[in-house]
């Protein structure tokens, strides 16, 4: 089949790899001038256990099933990663309570070599933590996202597939036997496929709404979550991912490393109406307070804005957190069409399940 992928974001990369993989002659539409220059640049970079999402859900069963696939996926193809491994604190009894329903709820997602330890076994693991109790999940770990979209790019390529950048989809229909897309940027125009994923991240609904005879009521809102990260300037201490016990929204201000070491907070929560990038430098007040709760010793004045993302919502404030939603024909009626909504957290995780189930889609 002709394969239209709409978005060059790790969803849409790991999509088009998959379905050129299935023999499919796939193109990537991709506004921007490059690839992973909309959510997926903007994130943790954490390859996720799996442990905090309901049984069955979609975010659960293609976490642990992209998990193990990813971490395959950087050892064939050289792409950095390490499994540092991560500590759910907790740090006064209610909170110890609550990560022991998330050793539970992650038994029961099924992740792997999963271990309560004690305060002092704790601090042995990591000299500056104070908690009285946490939860290691040591199959948790960081990758180099830009290196595993790079070699995304280069599989895809090799298997005859490509990507037109400055391509914006604009609209299309359905004419059996295939899609109309229309096309803007500086060359316009309109070319048939025979199928179509909409993975344009932020974009998501807006195109679906595009989508001549698309359902209106099967488009779901979209919620901005913005999520700011300030980093340590000084000496790292942790050499663990480091989380405090979640907040509504995500998962709590906690400690990230990248592959050279280095530490950062966050990411917060923040709701906004419309997109827009800058770390206010006074939003560190509430930062140093939520650290210090499992960190005594951060130093006055050690944070700096470093950068912010934005998670594709469903719900917002006070609403339960909503599953991926995957859009194929049964949910709209459209032939060969998946539309993917909502890919928050633990999206980079998920990518190569995810894409399997929507390649899987495209032969229906
Ligand atoms: C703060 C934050 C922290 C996160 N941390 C983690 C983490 O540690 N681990 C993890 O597993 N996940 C994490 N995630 C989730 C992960 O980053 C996302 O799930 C993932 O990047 C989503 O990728 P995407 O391809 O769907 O979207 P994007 O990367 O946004 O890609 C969509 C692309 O579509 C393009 N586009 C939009 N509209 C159109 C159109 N009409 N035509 C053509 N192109 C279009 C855009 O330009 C964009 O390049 C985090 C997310 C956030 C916001």
């Amino acid at each position: 089949m002709q394969v239209l992928v709409v978005g060059a974001g790790v969803i849409g990369l790991a999509v088009a790899r998959t379905a050129a993989l299935a023999g499919h002659d796939v193109t990537v539409a991709e506004t921007t001038g490059g690839i992973a220059n909309g959510v997926s640049s903007r994130n943790s970079e954490v390859i996720h256990g799996g442990l905090y999402y309901p049984t069955n859900s979609l975010r659960a069963r293609h976490c642990v099933r992209g998990r193990r696939r990813l971490y395959e996926f950087c050892a064939a193809h050289g792409v950095r990663y390490r499994k540092c491994g991560k500590l759910v604190v907790a740090t006064n009894a209610a909170e110890l309570a609550k990560v022991e329903t998330i050793l539970a709820q992650a038994q029961e997602n099924g992740v792997e070599g999963l271990e309560m330890v004690g305060g002092n076994a704790a601090r042995a693991m990591e000299a500056e933590l104070f908690c009285i109790g946490a939860l290691w999940s040591p199959e948790t770990g960081i990758i180099d996202s830009h290196d595993y979209m790079r070699a995304l790019w280069g599989e895809l390529e090799d298997n005859g597939g490509m990507i037109a950048f400055e391509t914006p989809v604009e609209r299309m229909s359905y004419k059996a036997p295939q899609w109309q897309v229309r096309f803007g940027g500086s060359d316009p125009g309109v070319i048939a496929f025979d199928a179509v994923v909409n993975s344009a991240g932020l974009g998501a609904q807006a195109l679906a709404r595009r989508i001549e005879g698309y359902p209106a009521d099967r488009v779901p809102r979209l919620v901005l979550g913005k999520g700011n990260y300030f980093g340590f300037a000084g000496r790292p201490v942790f050499s663990r991912l480091i989380y405090p016990t979640p907040i509504d929204g995500g998962l709590g201000v906690h400690v990230t490393l990248d592959l050279a070491g280095r530490m950062r907070f966050g990411p917060d929560v923040e709701w906004i109406n419309e997109e827009n990038y800058a770390v206010d430098p006074h939003r560190a007040d509430s930062f140093y307070a939520r650290i210090r709760s499992y960190w005594p010793g951060l130093p006055d004045g050690s944070l700096v804005p470093d950068y912010a993302g934005i998670r594709p919502k469903l719900t917002g404030p006070g609403e339960a957190p909503a599953d991926f939603m995957i859009a194929g024909p049964p949910a709209h009626g459209l032939p060969r069409l998946v539309n993917l909504f909502g890919i928050e957290s633990p999206g980079l995780t998920a990518s190569l399940s995810l894409a399997d189930e929507v390649v899987n889609y495209l032969a229906a």
